[in-house]
């Protein structure tokens, strides 16, 4: 009979602390028995470097996983190291003891980062599922066997038993279901293969599994089906990013987007990064071609997934990620990490804000080659995240500007298709002084504004706003290569032209203007002359910081606040209209007033802005027609 002896006093604490604390997810057993499985196939592979005895041959090197629903049990079993009775004793009966962490060292391997084990803790993550776990082993070099078994804190026995070949076997009694647990899932084939996909896909060595499934029965004409178990390796063991980029086609990244569900599409660009510098990562990441459904609602979560040597550690890291490049998709595996006892979460973050910052420069440069290279990809990425960049440019009062000013394309009114800011102003004529935009709703809209007509008479590029942040993104950036923004409706045009007969028109009419003025009183700031009109008679333009657009945007919001553009109504003095103004103003103010709030009430109109008395207005224009 096996002696029982008690684990170390600390240990017994730890092991409860264990069971129920550091792990969030019971299922993470599995991916820590398969990592220890892993390492010990390593270690065989670095003796055989010195030995000259062993040979190791890849084939004969695999983890294998059974579940037996009728005894309850999982067994994992590996053909690695194995352990010696000191073995057991020392690195299962102490905790927090690594014997992978002592073979590096004393091994002096110095780059056997594929060794995952050092914390000594994460074999004990079994008691989570396990009543009893048995742990059968042989080492390499050694003819006996052992069996360690315990059922957790009470303690473990040791003792010889018969075993063939070298290597290790775990068997797992599952827990019974509770109220609130239930544990069948854990020899359940289907759960495990996933558990398996999930975690530990790119171990090195083949994970196999005997799976059952149906398949139609030979010869049968009525479709009969017949049960059959074959041995299948479940996961795909090396990892896509280990592999050379030469050795990869789009295909391939292609089809790692959709075995990963990034998404449902195929995505536009993929960048696979290998960096073996300060800080060694690799990284697949994908920019996609499709909006996620829920991409701008609260329930989107931004991040890559992480890997620590091909074991994934986090779902959704989102600190590898800055919030305006969220749209991006993929993952990181990096050796370096220094992870917390439970590997689930970061210990300080040293690396990975070196990685995150490498990432942002990769995704950055990438998105500006397809810009200058793939135009077509990347105004189709504009389309699905144009928003989201514009967003990011305002967001932080433009922390962030810098980074994305090069990004954003606007439509413009002489190519008819979206430029960037660098293309206008490279573009732009000798003697024009500012960026010129306008908002409105649409392209058409735009395109039939007034205010327009003098800039694009002048042969002068206009970018069309017709998302309500535009403006909002453009007013933060302020200038670009030191050229500033200018709206088509405010104020001053910086349009030098006939300046002096405007002035002295405007001074002829001044007393017009103070009494249209006065008829418009709380509605307009002033009433003047236009300096942009051609074919139109009247306009409505702004001064100040808030545009109408704005205007209009913030009054929609939820808790809106009275926000009013300073409005100027301007006159066309080359419109017939503007004679009749003259002469109501002469002879007869009745009409002055009638023509004064038509003509308000047409710019605001042709604004998109609503009118404040419609049946004012029809009866006002019932008044002209009889
Ligand atoms: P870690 O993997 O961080 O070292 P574990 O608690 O997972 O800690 O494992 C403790 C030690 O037990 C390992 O370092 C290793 O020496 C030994 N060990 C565990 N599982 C096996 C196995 N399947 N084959 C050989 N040694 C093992
Ligand atoms: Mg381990």
């Amino acid at each position: 009979m096996a002696r029982k002896k008690q684990f170390k006093a600390e240990s017994k604490r730890l092991l409860e602390m264990m069971i129920n604390s550091i792990y969030t997810q019971k299922e993470i057993f599995l991916r820590e028995l398969i990592s220890n499985a892993s390492d010990a196939i390593d270690k065989l592979y670095y003796k055989a470097l010195t030995d000259e005895n062993l040979q190791f041959d890849q084939d004969s090197y695999y983890i294998k996983v059974t579940p037996n629903k009728e005894t309850r049990t999982l067994t994992i079993t590996d053909t690695g190291i194995g352990m010696t009775k000191e073995d057991l004793e020392n690195n299962l009966g102490v905790i927090a003891k690594s014997g992978s962490l002592a073979f590096k060292n004393e091994n002096e391997i110095k780059d056997g980062h594929d060794i995952i084990g050092q914390f000594g803790v994460g074999f004990y993550s079994a008691f989570m599922v396990a009543d009893v776990v048995t742990v059968v082993s042989k080492a390499y070099g050694n003819d006996e066997a052992y069996k360690w078994e315990s059922t957790g804190a009470e303690g473990y026995t040791i003792e010889q038993v018969e075993k063939d070949s070298v290597g290790t076997e775990i068997t797992l009694t599952i827990k019974e279901n509770t109220e609130d647990e239930n544990y069948d899932e854990f020899v359940e084939q289907y759960r495990l293969q996933s558990i398996i996909k999930k975690y530990s896909d790119f171990i090195r060595y083949p994970i196999k599994m005997d799976v059952t499934g149906q398949r139609p029965k030979e010869g049968s004409e009525d479709n009969e089906l017949e049960e059959y178990t074959e041995e299948q390796t479940i996961n795909s063991m090396v990892p896509i990013w280990r592999k050379n980029k030469s050795e990869l086609t789009t295909e391939d990244y292609e089809n790692f987007y959709q075995e990963k569900h990034y998404g449902f599409d195929k995505p536009l660009k993929h960048i696979h990064i290998s960096v073996d510098g300060m800080v060694r990562y690799n990284a697949i990441l994908y920019i996609p071609e499709n909006i996620p459904f829920d991409y701008y609602s609260k329930e989107f979560e931004k991040g890559l997934e992480l890997y620590s040597n091909g074991v994934l550690i986090m779902d959704k890291c989102s600190d590898l990620l800055p919030d305006y490049f969220s749209f991006v998709k993929g993952m990181v595996d990096s050796e370096d990490l220094s992870l917390n006892i439970s590997r689930e979460m970061l210990q300080h973050d040293r690396q990975l804000k070196m990685i995150a910052k490498n990432i942002k420069s990769k995704i950055k440069s990438q998105l500006q080659s397809l810009l200058k290279e793939e135009r077509e990809k990347y105004e189709k990425f504009y389309e699905s995240f144009g928003r989201q960049l514009k967003f990011s440019l305002y967001n932080d009062f433009g922390a962030n500007k810098e980074e994305l000013k090069d990004l954003v394309m606007f439509y413009s009114s002489t190519e008819k298709k979206l430029v960037t800011l660098e293309e206008y102003v490279s573009r732009m004529k000798e003697d024009q002084k500012y960026i010129y935009y306008a908002t409105g709703e649409s392209h058409q809209r735009i395109e039939r504004l007034p205010q327009t007509e003098m800039v694009a008479e002048k042969g002068f590029e206009i970018l069309y706003f017709t998302e309500d942040i535009d403006e909002f993104a453009i007013k933060i950036l302020r200038e670009y290569q030191e050229k500033e923004f200018k709206s088509v409706s405010s104020g001053d045009l910086g349009i030098e032209e006939d300046n002096e007969s405007t002035e002295t028109e405007q001074e002829e009419n001044k007393e017009l203007f103070e009494e249209m003025k006065k008829i418009l009183s709380g509605k307009v700031k002033d009433v003047r002359i236009s300096k942009r009109l051609r074919n139109h008679p009247v306009c409505i333009a702004t001064e100040g910081e808030v545009s109408i657009e704005m205007e209009k945007i913030l009054k929609a919001m939820p808790d809106s606040q009275d926000v009013q553009a300073d409005k100027i109504l301007e006159i066309n003095s080359n419109h017939e209209v503007f004679k009749s103004l003259k002469d109501a103003f002469a002879n007869d103010k009745e009409k002055l007033s009638l023509y004064t709030n038509l003509l308000f009430n047409q710019a605001l109109l042709i604004e998109g802005l609503p009118i404040q008395d419609p049946v004012e207005f029809t009866n006002d224009m019932c008044k002209i027609m009889v």
